[in-house]
């Protein structure tokens, strides 16, 4: 007769194996494209096909050249979920803690993927950078000319005053002279003003140029900061989420198949918790009625899964 069983594995396991304390030359039953074991890194749930004959004495010997250490395999159930194990609700409320946890990794690795998709709204400054240089030119050039036009005037108040003081120019000359050079002082003092002012006026748009070009580089900077956090958070997530995958394996392996449907199908339909807490010896936790004297009754054996006679769910008494 061969049936398949489940064996939980404390480590890698090789096909070497002993049997009522014997070793066996090669398993009888045993068919090994069978075994899917390891199923992944730090995964140890396996399922083998193996002879029915004594199958609580069989262990199992871990023969990798880098490790040889004995390999004990825990006999769990059959898969016909026949004469082994029962499930009790306390198993599946670790199962389901489980799911709530891998549950929880999923909703957060959606968010964090979303958040990178959007992006964010970072601001175009480049039009506004680009005016404000150009502005800066054109008042400079501005200042140019006018820095220019002052020194003829300059050169020609030289002339003007070497005339004044020379001694030979007439005094209805000089008075003209005088006049002339008292005009070409007064505008020189207005060009030195507006200088001053064309000078505020290009510094003003260079340092505005610069600060949207400074506005856009620190937020491309911050964004680019976001981005690695996200990512990093998304790989931490990931090793969390294959770590408690593999836990969740390692576990329903242990559960016949027929108590883990059922469990999968309540969760399906009761918001994603199958297993419900008990509270004050009474009440269900997950629909807050509370429970009929027959149900609490019935909870006094704790291997047995009694569902809530309101939800459904199965009850766990704390
Ligand atoms: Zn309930």
């Amino acid at each position: 007769m061969s049936a398949t069983v489940y064996y939980r594995l404390s480590a890698d396991a090789s096909l070497g194996y002993r049997r009522n304390g014997r070793s066996q030359s090669s398993p009888p039953a045993f068919s090994s494209n069978e075994i899917p074991f390891p199923i992944s890194a730090g995964c140890y749930s396996a399922k083998l096909n193996l002879d029915a004959i004594a199958l609580r004495d069989v262990t199992f010997d871990y023969n990798s050249p880098l490790n040889p250490a004995r390999l004990n395999a825990h006999y769990l159930h059959d898969g016909a979920g026949g004469h082994t194990m029962t499930t009790t609700p306390q198993q599946l409320y670790q199962l389901q803690e489980l799911d709530h946890r891998i549950d929880g990794i999923d909703a957060e690795r959606n968010r964090v993927e979303k958040r990178l998709a959007a992006g964010v709204n970072r601001p175009d400054l480049t039009s506004e950078a680009e005016h404000h240089s150009a502005r800066a030119v054109a008042v400079n050039a501005n200042a140019n000319s006018r820095r220019e036009e002052g020194e003829r005037i300059r050169e020609r108040l030289i002339g003007l005053e070497s005339r004044l003081y020379s001694g030979n120019t007439s005094r209805r000359d000089l008075s003209a002279i005088q006049r002339e050079v008292d005009s070409s002082k007064y505008q020189l003092e207005q060009l030195d003003e507006l200088l001053l002012e064309l000078e505020e006026e290009q510094r003003t748009h260079e340092a505005a140029s610069v600060a949207a070009r400074d506005q856009m580089e620190s937020a491309a900077v911050e964004w680019q900061s976001i981005i690695e956090t996200l990512s990093g958070r998304l790989t931490e997530l990931e090793s969390d989420r294959e770590a408690a995958t593999c836990q969740r394996q390692d576990m329903a392996v242990t559960l016949p198949q027929a108590d883990l449907q059922r469990y999968d199908r309540l969760r399906r339909n009761k918001a994603g918790s199958a297993v419900a807490l008990v509270d004050n010896g009474r009440v269900c936790l997950a629909c807050r009625m509370t429970l009929t004297s027959n149900v609490l009754r019935q909870l006094r054996d704790r291997s047995k899964q009694v569902p809530c006679s309101t939800c459904g769910r199965i009850l766990l008494q704390q």
